[in-house]
């Protein structure tokens, strides 16, 4: 930035005038005042034609985008051109800077995952986010500048909006798609100016309802065994003297049943919180995976207690990277589940292999089957295709969202192929880092 001192400017207009005034003032002194006269007139003439081309060329430099340089000029005109050149630039690259800034910001606010919305004094939109388009179904290049009242119109909004109580979020559900739950909340700035934040929490009240779910099952579970037991003390002590020992012995046995069932389905939710919840369980065992199928096999005959025929294929040994505890408590889920859904006579076959792409470990059964619309659902907890056979069978419907939790653990995957009345095949996969060739 060059700076130029007031005094010197005008130099290069002051010279020429002065000289013309010297030359009319000598040509005065030898010829006499008309020529004197008509000398001052031509240099004045002069003069005014170079203040009219300087200030052409401001006008015409004023037009141009800011950042043209300005026009070059004499004396005062350069000076003044150089100084507002200056200036002109100085104010670009601060308006610039200011530009980039703003950009800046509106992009940090562009990218956030919940929804942001300027409401300016009266209300109008001033500005918003593509995810407060979405949350609101709004539309930028339409909306902006309208009272948002008057786009989202559900009562519960407008009054919140228009109370101006907002020590507490509003929680409402979209119009544009009804499963999505919104959270909203305003914040007031610089006077009568507002921020409304929009955030889904469409998840969270997922997660709220299947913990919900997951407390009644968890209730409705212990209830049953509970009142059976219940039932049988009741009738034994009121009529104590009236049963046979053997009536007493059989009530026993049953109310034995039933708390064997709670029991299982205690060790079962500990197991499965412990997976969702608890510290990370030791992975990195080398568990030898023949020797586990074979102890599987050995539990299942005895499960079975000679209903079925059980198999055991073993295609490849080696080890497994993982905990042999989580991983005992799938294996024989699965093949527990082959036992109590396959009536007697039927055949079991659990194996492992190993190929390239990793090891598998399955359970096939010639049982009940299951219908391809209920696979989705099984690893989901306390889901099953017939409650009252799952019961019968001491199932307590928390068995594959084990087996799902622990595969998944491991970086493997469940496959189910199940047809009814055809049978099924359950194999847990998994990647090749967590196998070890023998
Ligand atoms: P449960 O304790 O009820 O067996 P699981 O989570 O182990 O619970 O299984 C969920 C449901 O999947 C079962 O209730 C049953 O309907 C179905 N299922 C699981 N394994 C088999 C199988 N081998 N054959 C047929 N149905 C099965």
């Amino acid at each position: 930035m060059i700076h130029r001192p007031l005094a010197y400017v005008g130099t290069g207009v002051a010279i020429p005038v002065a000289a013309l005034i010297v030359l009319a003032a000598l040509a005065g002194l030898l010829r006499g005042a008309d020529a004197a006269l008509a000398l001052a007139s031509v240099g004045f003439v002069a003069l005014a034609i170079m203040q009219a081309r300087a200030m052409r060329q401001l006008a015409e430099w004023a037009r141009q985008p800011p950042g043209t340089s300005p026009p070059q000029g004499e004396g005062l005109w350069g000076s003044l051109f150089a100084e507002l050149g200056d200036r002109v630039q100085r104010d670009h690259e601060v308006k610039e800077k200011l530009a980039a800034e703003l950009g800046r910001f509106q992009q940090a606010a562009q990218a956030m995952p919940d929804g942001v919305l300027y409401l300016a004094d009266d209300d109008g939109i001033e500005w918003l986010n593509v995810m407060a388009e979405q949350h609101f179904g709004l539309d930028r290049r339409r909306d902006l500048r309208t009272p948002l009242v008057h786009l989202v119109r559900q009562p519960e909004f407008v009054h919140y909006l228009q109370a101006r109580q907002y020590a507490e979020p509003l929680v409402m559900q979209s119009l544009q798609r009804r499963e999505r739950t919104l959270q909203v909340q305003v914040i007031p700035f610089a006077g009568n100016r507002r921020m409304v934040l929009s955030r889904d929490i469409s998840q969270l009240e997922r997660l709220e309802n299947v913990r919900r779910d997951f407390v009644a099952n968890v209730s409705h579970e212990m209830r049953t065994p509970l009142t059976v037991v219940g039932g049988f003390l009741e009738t034994l002590i009121d009529g104590i003297d009236d049963f046979s020992r053997e009536d007493v012995l059989h009530f026993l046995r049953l109310a034995s049943e039933q708390s064997t069932r709670m029991q299982r389905l205690i060790e079962e939710l500990l197991t499965l919180s412990a997976l969702e919840t608890g510290a990370p369980a030791p992975l990195e065992e080398c568990v030898e995976v023949a020797e586990l199928v074979r102890d599987v096999g050995r539990e299942t005959e005895l499960l079975s207690a000679g209903r079925h025929e059980v198999r055991l294929v073993l295609e490849g040994g080696g080890t497994l990277l993982g905990s042999r505890k989580e991983l005992l408590s799938a294996f024989s889920n699965l093949a527990s589940n082959a036992v109590r859904y396959t009536p007697a006579g039927g055949h079991i076959e659990i194996g492992w292999r190993t190929d390239a792409e990793g090891g598998e470990y399955w359970v096939r059964d010639d049982g009940i089957g299951i219908d391809p619309v209920h696979i989705p659902r099984l690893t989901e907890r306390f889901y099953r295709v017939d409650r009252g056979r799952s019961r019968e069978t001491g199932g307590t419907g928390l068995g594959l969202a084990i087996v799902k939790h622990v595969v998944t653990r491991h970086q493997g995957e469940l496959r189910i192929d199940s047809a009814p009345g055809r049978g099924s095949r359950f194999a847990l996969r998994f990647p090749p880092v967590r196998i070890r060739p023998d």
